[in-house]
C-alpha cells in the first residue's frame, strides 16, 4: 500500500521500482507501474512480491520518462494481476490507495453511461470517471479535478495521462502523500522515505489538496479549486 508517481529525464522504470521497494514495509499482496512511451500507456502487474514484477519487467522491459506505481493492499477484488495497480484506458492510468467508499453507485452510473469495467476494485471508479470527462472533451486536469469532487472515502492518488507527457495529477483525502522536486524533475510519494535517493526537497500535502506537477514544478489547490500554498522542506533522510 503505497504509490510513487515520477517525471523524469531519463526511463524513469528502475527509479520507480526502488521507490517500491522503499515502501515494501507498508505490506503488499501485488504491485505494478505504468509507464508513457511516446504517447502509449504500457504497464506491467504481478501478485505477490516486488520481484515477481522485476522479472516480469526483465522479460518484457516498458520505457520512458513519466512514470507511475503502486503496491496494492487488497480491500476490494482478489489480489489477482487482474486487479493490481495501475487501472487504466488509453486515456488514463491510476494507483489509488485508500477505499472509494462510493464506488458500488460509481460503478452502476459509469457503466450505464458506457464506460466498460476491466476489475473488481473500487479503484477502478476513478479511471472511469477521469476517462468519461476526457471523452466528453475536458483537458486532463479538469477531467481530474471533476473527478476527484465525485469521490467520497480515503485516499491518495496519482495519475498520468497519454496525451500529456509533463503531466501527473496527485491527490489525497485521508491517506499520506508528498511531493518532491528535482532538478528539472518531479516526484510525488506515499512518505519522503520512498523519494529520499532522488530529493531531499519536498512538500508535505494538506489532507483534501490535489496537485498538477510538471516538470517545472506544482501547483496546489483545494476541492473548491483554490489556490493552496504548501511549503518546501528540507528532509533529514539519507538515501
Ligand atoms: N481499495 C483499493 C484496492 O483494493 C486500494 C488498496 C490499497 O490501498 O492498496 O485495490
Amino acid at each position: 500500500c503505497g504509490i510513487v508517481g515520477i517525471l523524469g529525464n531519463q526511463s524513469v522504470t528502475p527509479l520507480i521500482m526502488e521507490a517500491l521497494r522503499r515502501l515494501e514495509y507498508r505490506g503488499y499482496d501485488s504491485a505494478g507501474i505504468a509507464i508513457l512511451d511516446h504517447g502509449l500507456l504500457n504497464r506491467r502487474r504481478a501478485p505477490g512480491k516486488l520481484d515477481n514484477l522485476s522479472k516480469l519487467l526483465l522479460s518484457s522491459p516498458i520505457s520512458g520518462n513519466l512514470g507511475i506505481g503502486h503496491t496494492r493492499w487488497a480491500t476490494h477484488g482478489a489480489p489477482t494481476e487482474n486487479n493490481a495497480h495501475p487501472h487504466m484506458t488509453d486515456r488514463v492510468a491510476v494507483v489509488h490507495n485508500g477505499i472509494i467508499e462510493n464506488h458500488v453507485a460509481l460503478r452502476k452510473e459509469l457503466t450505464e453511461l458506457g464506460q466498460v469495467f476491466k476489475s473488481e476494485t473500487d479503484s477502478e471508479t476513478i479511471v472511469q470517471l477521469v476517462d468519461y470527462y476526457l471523452k466528453q472533451g475536458c483537458a486532463p486536469q479538469e477531467a481530474a479535478f471533476k473527478a476527484l469532487k465525485r469521490l467520497e472515502g480515503a485516499y491518495a492518488i496519482a495519475m498520468i495521462f497519454s496525451c500529456d507527457d509533463n503531466l501527473i495529477i496527485g491527490a489525497r483525502h485521508g491517506a499520506p502523500l508528498v511531493v518532491g522536486y528535482g532538478d528539472h524533475e518531479m516526484f510525488v510519494g506515499s512518505d519522503s522515505l520512498a523519494i529520499a535517493p532522488l530529493t531531499t526537497k519536498v512538500a508535505y500535502m494538506p489532507d483534501g489538496v490535489w496537485t498538477i506537477l510538471t516538470r517545472e514544478g506544482a501547483d496546489f489547490f483545494d476541492m473548491e479549486g483554490g489556490k493552496v500554498e504548501c511549503p518546501i522542506q528540507k528532509t533529514a533522510l539519507m538515501s
